[in-house]
């Protein structure tokens, strides 16, 4: 059509103007290419128990294939309310605290999209998970990012938050154990992260999904500590301890005002998640201990493994303490994050992904996920050993 404008024109500024996601954008590249060792996708790679998966067909079976409410099943609420409990501290009334949702993803979404006015300052940490950035943005807030750095393990601290603040910064939002950095928290930190959080009248968005996988000392949630529970919007899931990323299940705990104010949101736009995800969740709920033990004894072994092979291969790496990254530094090659990691991709066919991925701060080092075989890790370990090697020769 003559004079009209193009269909660019007319998109969504904000949605036009975000780049696509520098994780799927290298994977592309990944998928035209043959025997490649992946350190790249951050997904499990354990099958979902088999117990759920089975309570699943039974569930198909019976007939479970209709809405539920949209806070999803009370059997669900009541099991997870449970299971925070005992895991993470804070107690939550599952009529009118909890609400299930389609993973942690759309629980983020929902939660900026209920808090946020147009201009509506949130802090958050960098480098971090790729969709937290063009979250705040879609819901029209102002993103605030505080680098955190290896030389502290990637925690945050209070003085960090203080340089960042402004009278306009309504939400924080955290990530620990930390996906990229495998950073976790020191409860000193936490808790006077806490005490400025009640001084500022912040609320919190603190997604836990790695609550879990942690390898040497026990996971400390920010909603456990005095006066936060009532501040604070605590987002969890099934995609990474049970391996249920496909399932698409996670749930938000916070006080009933904002659970209802989700809630509207996730009503008017999704209406509730899947019924058979929910069924599988609850039978997920049946025995975490074990299920979720045996995964955390082989990540601990390949994250023991993997930290001891880049510091062999001269790889600047903080020790992982969480989830299932190593986040070396690869700053003394000269070469920026993306052009490292396709060159390796090139010449010794290992993917891992760069730290732009993450936020500018990643600049200076990739990502490598240890969730897959170890053998596949070995293997990995030997040829980015021998590409460094000639990197500095
Ligand atoms: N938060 C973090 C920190 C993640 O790493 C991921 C997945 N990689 C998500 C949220 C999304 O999880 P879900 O599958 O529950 O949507």
């Amino acid at each position: 059509m003559s004079g009209s404008a193009s269909l660019r024109d007319r998109l969504n500024v904000t949605v036009r103007d975000i780049p696509r996601s520098g994780i799927r954008d290298f994977f592309d590249i990944v998928s035209t290419m043959k025997d490649v060792i992946s350190l790249g996708i951050g997904e499990p790679d354990f099958d979902t128990p088999w117990h759920v998966r089975e309570s699943t067909v039974f569930a198909l079976e019976r007939g479970v294939t209709h809405y539920t409410s949209n806070l999803g099943y009370i059997e669900l609420r009541r099991a997870l309310t449970k299971y925070v409990r005992k895991a993470f501290g804070p107690d939550y009334n599952p009529d009118d605290e909890v609400l299930i949702t389609v993973g942690v993803s759309e629980a983020l979404d929902l939660a900026l999209r209920a808090l946020i006015n147009p201009g509506d300052e949130v802090l958050y940490h960098e480098p971090c998970y790729v969709s937290y950035r063009a979250t705040i943005l879609f819901a029209h807030g102002v993103p605030l990012a505080i680098e955190t750095n290896s030389k502290n393990g990637f925690r945050l601290t209070r003085a960090m938050l203080e340089s960042k603040v402004t009278p306009r910064t309504k939400v924080l939002m955290l990530n620990f154990p930390n996906n990229p950095t495998g950073g976790i928290m020191a409860r000193q930190d936490l808790e006077d992260i806490a005490a400025f959080v009640r001084e500022r009248d912040l609320i919190v968005i603190t997604d836990e999904i790695y609550g879990e996988l942690t390898y040497d000392a026990p996971h400390i949630s920010i909603a456990s500590l005095p006066g936060l529970r009532d501040r604070t919007i605590f987002l969890h899931g099934f995609s990474k301890a049970w391996a249920m990323t496909g399932f698409r299940l996670g749930y938000a705990c916070g006080p009933a005002e904002l659970i209802e104010a989700m809630m509207k949101v996730h009503q008017y736009t999704m209406l509730c998640a899947s019924s058979l995800s929910q069924k599988a969740a609850i039978e997920a709920l049946a025995r975490p201990e074990t299920d979720i033990a045996e995964m955390l004894h082989e990540y601990r072994r390949r994250r023991n493994y993997i930290a001891g092979a880049l510091a062999d291969i001269g790889l600047e790496c903080h020790r992982p303490l969480g989830a299932f990254y190593a986040f070396p530094s690869i700053a003394s090659f000269g070469l920026s994050a993306r052009d490292f990691a396709l060159k390796l991709l090139h010449e010794e066919k290992v993917a891992v992904v760069p730290g732009t991925a993450f936020g500018a701060c990643g600049e200076g080092f990739v990502r490598c996920a240890y969730a897959t075989r170890m053998e596949n890790i070995k293997e990995a370990m030997v040829r980015m050993a021998r590409f460094v090697k000639a990197l500095n020769s």
